[in-house]
């Protein structure tokens, strides 16, 4: 496997995550095993010394009662399997051998054991010297009462046999389990980082080509990657919305100002003619001014309406009193309406409290009730009605004007629509565009019921609880 591969394998964090797993995994199975190996070795090497202790008892109590003879019958008659695994032995004083029953495996070290300094270092312990690695060899010796020292051993090839096994066991287990858990797990880890992988793989097709609209495929396991799946899409939603908004903000702004502008060039150009007369100069200077103003309100306006509409208006949100609110913007039109001779009526009822930003509610309070004072002709009325609703605040402006064809009701709402009969009247055709973006963005909703010549009823429904992501 080359270096980069390596790399690559190393840099994935599925890769990882297996390998710290299989690493764990390693160390708590050796600790694991490390103990089981020490108790099993210490229990079955406790079960031979208490086997040696009571075989060297009985060969002492024969002793004790038959003397040399009763103990070499003992051995004589011992099945011939037993003969072979133990070793028996009687050494007198100045080291004479009087008994001996010596398996083959303890020939090569018969004079280790007759060493008398040895026993005495030794006594009363388990007296272990391995062989080789198959034969364990442990011996037990006793001083009998009359100075004769009695030493019976065994081979304890069975133990080393059992940890033997328990060791190859282990290396074949464990190496198998690691191997496979390590797969294993990375299969795992491959399938569980899949929405990444989509995800890195839709931010780099919208990189490198430009389409907004690739989207990481929608998934339903409802874990957290569901979660920022959804959240990255609805992230690359808005920033599609956002980035169509600007480039039709952009386009629609520049189409909408080059009539204004191109009039007010036109005023500018008339001004400076040769042939034009000076003593008009002021007045078309005037109007340049005014024209001017209009560019800046509109712009102004147009940019409102377009962060709104793209979700991005900041709301400084607060608990507001629309009835107060409405209160506030019928004392502002009281005196325009009294000049058009139109009368205003309130029915504000009791609190009606919403969590909106105060400016922009004005601003939209303002603009409807302007626009009913405007299209109402003298002697008419307006009405301004807040309701409180249970789970939404009404605000219902209602007039006795000109009223809206059926036709023209659904293009009211569009930028710089301005109805056919009201030309005459001032304004910029962007009021009710800016009215139903803000409201929107309030998460609230605006429509209209009219009839031509009998009147209009612009209504405004807010919801009491702000929309969440
Ligand atoms: P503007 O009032 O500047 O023309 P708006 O966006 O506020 O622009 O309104 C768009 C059009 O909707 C108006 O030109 C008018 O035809 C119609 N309109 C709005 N409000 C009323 C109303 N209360 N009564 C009759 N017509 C209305």
């Amino acid at each position: 496997m080359s270096f980069s591969v390596l790399e690559r394998l190393r840099r994935r964090v599925g890769f990882r995550l297996s390998l710290w797993f299989v690493l764990l995994f390693l160390l708590s199975s050796a600790a694991l095993f490390g103990l089981t190996y020490y108790l099993l070795a210490a229990a079955i090497q406790n079960r031979e010394r208490i086997l040696l202790e009571a075989r060297l008892k009985d060969a002492g109590r024969l002793y004790a009662t038959g003397g040399i003879r009763a103990l070499k019958d003992w051995v004589q008659t011992q099945p011939p399997k037993l003969q072979k695994m133990f070793f028996v032995r009687l050494v007198s004083g100045g080291n004479s051998v009087t008994l001996l029953n010596e398996p083959e495996d303890w020939v090569t070290f018969r004079d280790t054991v007759t060493d008398w300094e040895t026993y005495r270092q030794h006594e009363g312990d388990l007296f272990r010297r391995p062989m080789d690695e198959e034969k364990d060899l442990v011996l037990d010796s006793a001083l009998l009462p009359d100075g004769v020292l009695l030493q019976i051993g065994r081979a304890t090839n069975n133990r080393e046999t059992l940890l033997h096994l328990l060791r190859e066991s282990f290396v074949l287990v464990g190496g198998v389990t690691v191997v496979l858990s390590f797969l294993a797990g990375n299969l795992f880890a491959y399938r569980a980082m899949r929405p990444v992988r989509q995800i890195v793989a839709t931010a780099q097709a919208i990189l490198r080509t430009g389409q907004l609209d690739a989207r990481v495929p929608a998934r339903t396991s409802n874990d957290e990657f569901d979660e920022l799946v959804r959240l990255f899409n609805t992230l690359l939603d808005r920033n599609e919305a956002l980035i169509r908004a600007m480039r039709e903000a952009l386009d629609n702004v520049a189409h909408d100002l080059r009539t204004p502008l191109t009039r007010l060039r036109g005023m500018a150009e008339l001004a400076l003619s040769p042939r034009a007369d000076p003593a008009a100069a002021p007045e078309a200077l005037a109007d340049c001014v005014e024209e001017s103003e209009r560019v800046l309100a509109m712009l102004n306006t147009l940019m409102d309406i377009t962060e709104a509409e793209a979700g991005m208006m900041k709301l400084a949100r607060e608990p507001v009193d629309l009835g107060q609110l409405a209160r506030e913007v019928v004392e502002l039109y009281q005196y325009v309406a009294e000049e058009k001779k139109i009368t205003l009526h309130s029915e504000l009822g009791g609190p009606c409290e919403v969590n909106v930003d105060r400016n922009r509610i004005r601003q939209v309070f303002a603009n409807l009730l302007d626009n009913a004072i405007k299209y109402t002709p003298a002697n008419g009325s307006v009405t301004i009605t807040v309701r409180n609703e249970p789970s939404q605040a009404v605000a219902i402006f209602r007039d006795t004007g000109m009223g809206i064809p059926a036709a023209e009701q659904e293009k009211i709402w569009a930028r710089l629509y301005r109805g056919d009969k009201s030309r005459s009247q001032r304004g910029l055709g962007l009021g009710l565009s800016l009215v139903k973006a803000v409201v929107e963005a309030h998460g609230g909703k605006v429509t209209v019921a009219s009839k031509p010549n009998e009147g209009s009823e612009f209504t405004v429904r807010l919801p009491k609880t702000s929309p969440t992501l």
